[in-house]
């Protein structure tokens, strides 16, 4: 295990950093010990970090998205500099293994959330649409005022970046709310863009809970009038409902139950590869991934024998700072609680477990952390609820299927619309399977390849709207049209 810090986490409001008052306690979430305190934002503090990041709005919009560049592009260096702090950061917060955090990867992924999208309003900033009469429309994409970023524990550092990234960068300025159990990385990034020189109040930090804590102050807040949310399907209503009072836009990245079809002309050691990462990356604590897995019948049989076999030999819970260990602790306590309840609901219904099914032992420190066996569960059937909620841990349920439409009702037969896995030989019905399944990606003989330049979100309860590229411009931005006289 990686030596212990502690971590004295403090808001980030008008360019200085606040110890704060009601500081709460951070657990590792691989052995419940404190690594740090971190303060409690309320209304006060959210309202001084609004009102920062309302001062900073002019000048921050005046300089234009070429003036914004270097800036974002210092920030996004600064990342790179400390990648092997962050990965490290990460796990410390999340859990997650290390391997998984690679600076090489996944921190270049976080840098590039902000320089794409530095260079992306430089040269996406306006269109002009000349008419046949000679009247030229010029459209521009300008700032809107201060974003409100609200987001989830998974994957902090990358969704956070994701939306400061677009948010910054059209010329707003934000206050980040980042997930109570997940501080320490939202802290050291506010440092970073400090050491950056980001001007104060451009970009502000506080620290909370949601309900009656800063995130419902944030969400509510009448100088906000962008919102973008990534989390539980409930919290967004709940989100929505507390700024109703107001006219705001809302970005929701909401819940999602991916499913991963494999169909029996797949190359079945890759289909078997995907199905790994679709159910396991990040202990499963992922909103894209494909805890559903559906595989035709001529293959049912070897498919699972192979994959169960596969999720002996390569899931392995451990360390997370150990580099071979490939899945981490679930963030909370509470949180293993809910995804073992489900597991004791799996055993207690007479579903068969081929591998996993409750804690998994590991030696002293970690047998207090909070690890969850893989888990593989067949002869459930699509309308029971392991297969309808979300679970958001290591569970992959195995069903078989004759047919594509059965396949297809079964992928759309759930609330959510966020990701899904097709996987076979035959790119027609790759095509006809996509085509058919309400969701905001779908990965053909592949699973979680980004493109920060698609849409991204997802359909029914998992959200409203999309982010990336061009999607992220529409909602980062007021849209003018000028129409000029040739007069
Ligand atoms: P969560 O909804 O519990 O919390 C997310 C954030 O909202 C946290 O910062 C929290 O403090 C805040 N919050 C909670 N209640 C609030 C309220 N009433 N008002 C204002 N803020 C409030 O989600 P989580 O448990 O942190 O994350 C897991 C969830 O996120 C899963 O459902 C997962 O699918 C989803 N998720 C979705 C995406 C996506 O892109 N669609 C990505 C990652 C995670």
């Amino acid at each position: 295990m990686s030596e212990k810090p502690f971590f004295e986490v403090e808001h980030y409001i008008d360019g200085r950093f606040e110890k704060g008052a009601n500081r709460f306690e951070i657990l590792y979430p691989a052995t419940n010990e404190v690594i740090g305190t971190a303060p409690e934002g309320k209304a006060e503090e959210v309202d001084r970090a609004v009102q920062a990041a309302r001062r900073a709005f002019p000048g921050w919009a005046k300089l234009g998205a070429q003036g914004r560049r270097p800036y974002l592009l210092r920030f996004a260096q600064k990342i790179r500099e400390h990648a092997e702090e962050l990965a490290r950061i990460e796990t410390w917060d999340v859990g997650r293994p290390i391997r998984e955090n690679n600076p090489a990867h996944y921190i270049q992924r976080v840098a590039w959330n902000i320089e794409f999208f530095a260079e992306f309003a430089v040269t996406h900033g306006s269109e002009a649409y000349p008419m046949d009469n000679g009247y030229v429309n010029v459209v521009y994409y300008e700032p809107v005022g201060v974003a409100g970023l609200i987001t989830p524990w998974n994957v902090p550092m990358m969704l956070e970046t994701w939306k400061i990234g677009p948010a910054l960068a059209f010329g707003n300025t934000c206050v980040l709310k980042p997930a109570e159990f997940t501080p320490i990385g939202a802290w050291k990034l506010a440092q970073i863009a400090h050491e950056a020189g980001l001007p104060a109040g451009v970009f502000n930090v506080v620290h909370g809970f949601g309900p009656d804590s800063a995130g419902a102050a944030l969400a509510a807040h009448p100088d906000v009038p962008l919102i973008s949310f990534t989390g539980e399907t409930r919290t967004g209503s709940a989100i929505i409902k507390a700024g109703a009072d107001h006219i705001k836009r809302w970005s929701m990245e909401l819940g999602g139950k991916g499913f991963n079809i494999v169909f029996a002309d797949a190359d079945l050691d890759r289909a078997i590869h995907h199905s790994l990462r679709a159910g396991f990356f990040n202990q499963g604590e992922f909103c894209l991934a494909g805890p559903r897995l559906l595989v035709q019948r001529p293959i049912y049989d070897i498919f699972l024998e192979r994959f169960v076999q596969a999720v002996k030999e390569n899931i392995r819970p451990g360390d997370p700072f150990d580099p071979n260990t490939t899945l981490g602790a679930l963030i909370h306590p509470e949180h293993f609680e809910r995804v073992t309840s489900y597991l004791r609901y799996a055993k207690e219904a007479g579903f068969q477990i081929l591998v996993g099914g409750g804690r998994a032992e590991l030696p002293p420190p970690f047998d207090r952390g909070n690890f969850v066996e893989p888990t593989v569960i067949t002869g459930v059937t699509p309308s029971d609820r392991l297969c309808q909620e979300e679970i958001f841990g290591p569970v992959v349920t195995v069903m078989p299927f004759d047919d594509e439409q059965e396949a297809i009702d079964i992928a759309n037969g759930v609330q959510y619309g966020l990701s899904g896995v097709v996987q076979s030989r035959d790119l027609g019905r790759c095509m006809r399977v996509s085509g058919a399944i309400r969701a905001g990606t779908i990965w053909v003989n592949d699973f979680f390849v980004r493109d920060l330049r698609v849409p991204f979100g997802g359909a029914k309860s998992s959200g409203i709207g999309r982010e990336g590229g061009i999607y992220s411009r529409e909602f980062y931005t007021e849209i003018k049209n000028v129409c000029l006289a040739n007069a």
